[in-house]
């Protein structure tokens, strides 16, 4: 193929055991799956189905990256999530067979310019501008589903700095995560490489520069990145 300029390269994510990468495809999110993190929006986590947004397959960010404070926000949040990472293509997948789709998972951290995305949200505008930046959507190696044992039941948290801001499990996802492929896949045609945030628990809280964010899944490699002073 001829192009008028270098196209960019396909980016990627690690995965555990192998040199090889996973090319991403695209960046679907979930929004408000922990109940206590719906309250703290001003949901109410018993009467929402669940609702998706995007970011751009480019915002991904490996493991021990140092990242720039994002530009325009003076409220950027972490929020600490279990990553799905595709693997076989599907459309209208029975939440029974979602697993059959699933290439492994990895912890992410889905970064928020909140000032932003609460000023978009008050006029009823696109979130893009809060969720979709430059350099969004850390993800740490992904580990192959065959070896990520019990992942509905392992803890979640994170921490800034060494102390902890975010603490649950998987098992209090509202929409479990056969749940949110098969919904997500009305939708959209799920394809190999695409990753799915799949939400975050409570304790959602702004970062500054400098700081030092490790998230962590039991069973999972961890992600970790550092702000630049
Ligand atoms: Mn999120």
């Amino acid at each position: 193929m001829n192009y008028v300029f270098q196209p960019h390269a396909i980016p990627s994510v690690a995965v555990k055991g192998t040199a090889k990468r996973f090319p991403v495809r695209r960046i679907f999110c979930v929004g408000r799956n922990y109940a206590e993190h719906a309250r703290e929006m001003g949901g109410d986590p018993d009467r929402e189905p669940p609702f998706f947004f995007t970011k751009p397959a480019d915002a991904v960010v490996d493991t021990d990256m140092e990242i720039a404070f994002p530009k325009l926000t003076k409220d950027l949040h972490h929020e600490m999530e279990l990553v799905v990472a595709i693997g076989k293509q599907g459309e209208s997948i029975p939440g029974e067979k979602a697993k059959e789709h699933i290439f492994g998972y990895a912890a992410g951290i889905d970064l928020t310019r909140r000032d932003l995305q609460a000023a978009a949200k008050a006029k009823g505008r696109p979130w893009d501008s809060g969720k979709a930046f430059d350099q969004s959507a850390p993800c740490a190696a992904i580990t192959p589903a065959a070896e990520a044992k019990n992942i509905g039941g392992a803890k979640i948290w994170l921490t800034v700095n060494g102390e902890t801001r975010q603490s649950a499990t998987i098992a209090d996802l509202i929409w479990s995560i056969d749940e949110v492929i098969s919904v997500l896949s009305e939708a959209f045609t799920l394809e190999p490489g695409d990753l799915i945030y799949t939400g975050t628990p409570a304790g959602v809280d702004p970062l500054k520069r400098g700081d030092d964010v490790v998230g962590h899944i039991e069973g999972l490699e961890p992600i970790h990145i550092k702000l630049k002073p």
